[in-house]
């Protein structure tokens, strides 16, 4: 392995454990080591070499010099420490900026992650589709953002999302990755299951995802009932289509057994009609799915979110649907960290 390659793809942080015996191999050590190593930075979440007592003083100095450890860092937390919704704004070492969103209920700790820094597919009521795509994060820089944040959290986190900033399907492999490290059972160990991935609607990848029979939990942007809604407001609907992505969502249902979560954004005079219940029903009716209805956080744009009143009624008419309904009233809407929200300048 060549040496000095303190970049961002080299940060400690984000390796696998073959990826850490190369190294201490590399230096003439025992493949030991890296278990070692493995279970620092994954198992206790140290920040530090010096932390590291196990390991010969040599390996440490060899690595440090030519390995970044962490290659984020927390610039700004906004929402106080009791809030139960706080969104940080974090550093990549190329001066790019994202965020991730700790969220906090009763018995739950989620964290919202990002995956890109911005994203490519511009849908109209994302706050991060208007920044364009810039760059896909590293493996190291999505881990990253889950060890800070659990250092950041007073309880063990319990759940992790993939609904910050970006298209997690359009950064495939790093987010695959990513979620095999969350899921580790000698490292960080969260059940896969517990481990959300939400698509704008990749279809090529959905496929993908389920011929791999992937565990994650896989949960779909829909926000829309017709072919024509979903352009006016998706992009991305023009290259895979609303019976492409049905289509998609069956092939993945029979391959993994694993229901899937249609998300529906409500946007106002947009997509919150009878009708739409009516064709919304027909359209998922019989997929072993469930639909989880977000209310529009406003973001300055053309969209409203619809009165209370329109949510309970759009809600009222899914009372007697054959899949479970939820609804997402996001947390943090107040302090810009509700789903959509995120963006950076
Ligand atoms: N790119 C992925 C994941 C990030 S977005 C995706 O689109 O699925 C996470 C969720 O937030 C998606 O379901 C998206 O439809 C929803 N969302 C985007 N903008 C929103 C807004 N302004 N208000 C409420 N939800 C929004
Ligand atoms: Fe990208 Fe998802 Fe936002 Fe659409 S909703 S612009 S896919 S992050």
């Amino acid at each position: 392995m060549s040496l000095k390659r303190k970049n961002i793809e080299s940060s400690l942080i984000g390796m696998n454990l073959d990826d850490f015996i190369s190294i201490v191999t590399d230096f003439d050590e025992q493949k030991y080591r890296a278990e070692q190593l493995f279970n620092w930075i994954y198992k206790r979440n140290i920040q530090s070499f010096a932390e590291m007592e196990n390991l010969p003083k040599q390996l440490k100095v060899n690595i440090a010099d030519n390995y970044l450890f962490n290659p984020l860092k927390i610039l700004k937390v906004t929402g106080a420490k009791s809030a139960k919704t706080r969104k940080y704004l974090l550093e990549c070492q190329d001066g790019e900026k994202i965020e991730a969103v700790l969220m906090k209920e009763q018995k739950r700790i989620t964290i919202c992650l990002s995956s890109q820094i911005g994203c490519a597919l511009g849908c109209e009521f994302c706050a991060t589709g208007t920044m364009g795509i810039i760059r896909n994060l590293t493996v190291g820089e999505i881990v990253a953002q889950y060890l800070l944040l659990l250092k950041e959290s007073e309880k063990p986190i319990t759940n992790v999302v993939f609904m910050g900033m970006g298209e997690p399907f359009l950064n495939y492999d790093n987010v695959i990755k990513s979620a095999d490290l969350l899921n580790n059972p000698d490292g960080i160990n969260l059940g896969a299951r517990h481990i959300t991935i939400s698509t704008a609607g990749i279809v090529p990848q959905i496929h993908k995802f389920a011929e791999e029979k992937q565990r994650y939990k896989l949960a779909i942007s829909l926000n829309g009932s017709t072919q024509e809604q979903r352009l006016k407001t998706m992009p991305i609907a023009k290259k895979y289509p609303i019976d492409k992505l049905i289509e998609s969502v069956k092939y993945y249902n029979n391959e993994t057994r694993n229901l899937v979560t249609f998300e529906y954004v409500l946007l106002s005079d947009i997509n919150d009609s009878e009708l739409d219940v009516k064709r919304l029903t027909d359209l998922i009716s019989d997929l072993p799915c469930k639909l989880n209805v977000i209310p529009y956080n406003e973001i300055g744009g053309k969209f409203v979110r619809p009165s209370d009143d329109k949510i309970k009624e759009f809600l009222g008419n899914l009372l007697n649907v054959p899949f479970t309904v939820t609804t997402r009233w996001s947390k943090g809407a107040d302090i810009n960290a509700g789903c959509g929200q995120l963006v950076v300048t």
